[in-house]
C-alpha cells in the first residue's frame, strides 16, 4: 500500500478515535510509561518497510483490509503495523486489529488448510470461521508464568472457536474436539497440524483448561504446538 493510502486510512481512524494525529505527534520512543489499558495514543511513524511489504503481500493476494493506526494503551499493549482484514474470501466473525504477519498467516491457514480440509475430510468446504478475537490487553491464561503479556495484547494472537461447512454443520472447538465421529477428528487434527506448520504458537483444549472453547494462534516465538 502507498504511504498516501495508509496515511488517509490513519487519519480517518484517527479521527474516529477523537485522537487524530497532527504534523509531528508521539512516536514510539516518546511515550512515558503508562498504566495498562490507557486510553490509547495514536503514533504518526511510518509503517516500517516490513510492514509495507507484508500489504504489499496481501494485495497481490487479493485480500482486503484497511491499515489502522500505530496506537499504544500503555503498560505494553501496543499496536504496530496492524489492520483489518475486510475480505479474503472466507468470512470471519470478530476479527479486528491484527499485525500483518498474523493476518497473512492466517488467510494462508484458512485458504490452504482449513478450506480444503473440510472439503476432502468432511465432504464439504468451510464456508465461514468464527472466532474470539484478536487484540485484548492483557497476561496469557491459564498458565503458571504469571505476569507475562499476551501474544493478543500486541495484536500478534488470534482465537478460532467454529467453522461453517458449505452444508450447515458447524463444528466447534468446545463440542466437537472430543467428538466420536472419526472424520470430524480428523478435521480437527487436520486443521491443528497445518496452523502447526504455519503459526509460533498452537494452544488447544489438550494444552489446558483454558484452552477448552478455542484454538489459540500466534506468531510469537513460543514454539508451542499442543
Ligand atoms: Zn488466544
Amino acid at each position: 500500500m502507498r504511504w498516501g493510502t495508509w496515511a488517509r486510512t490513519g487519519a480517518a481512524i484517527g479521527i474516529a478515535l477523537s485522537l487524530a494525529a497532527c504534523g509531528s505527534g508521539p512516536t514510539r520512543t516518546d511515550l512515558p510509561t503508562r498504566p495498562r489499558n490507557s486510553p490509547p495514543i495514536v503514533l504518526t511513524q511510518p509503517p516500517s518497510r516490513a510492514t509495507q511489504a507484508c500489504y504489499a503481500d496481501l494485495l497481490q493476494q487479493s485480500v482486503r483490509y484497511s491499515a489502522l493506526p500505530d496506537r499504544d494503551y500503555g503498560g505494553g499493549c501496543l499496536l504496530t503495523g496492524t489492520l483489518q482484514l475486510i475480505d479474503y474470501g472466507v468470512p470471519t466473525t470478530n476479527l479486528r486489529a491484527m499485525a500483518c504477519p498474523l493476518a497473512r498467516t492466517f488467510v494462508a491457514w484458512v485458504r490452504y488448510g482449513v478450506v480444503p480440509s473440510g472439503r476432502e475430510i468432511l465432504g464439504s468446504p468451510v464456508v465461514r470461521v468464527e472466532s474470539m478475537g484478536t487484540y485484548a490487553c492483557r497476561n496469557t491464561v491459564g498458565t503458571r508464568t504469571i505476569n507475562r503479556l499476551s501474544e493478543h495484547a500486541v495484536g500478534n494472537a488470534v482465537d478460532v472457536s467454529a467453522f461453517v461447512l458449505e452444508d450447515g454443520r458447524r463444528i466447534t472447538i468446545e463440542r466437537d474436539w472430543r467428538n466420536p465421529d472419526p472424520a470430524v477428528q480428523d478435521f480437527l487434527q487436520t486443521v491443528r497440524r497445518s496452523a502447526c506448520k504455519r503459526f509460533g504458537t498452537v494452544l488447544s483444549p489438550d494444552y489446558n483448561a483454558a484452552h477448552y472453547n478455542h484454538l489459540h494462534l500466534d506468531l510469537g516465538r513460543g514454539g508451542l504446538c499442543r
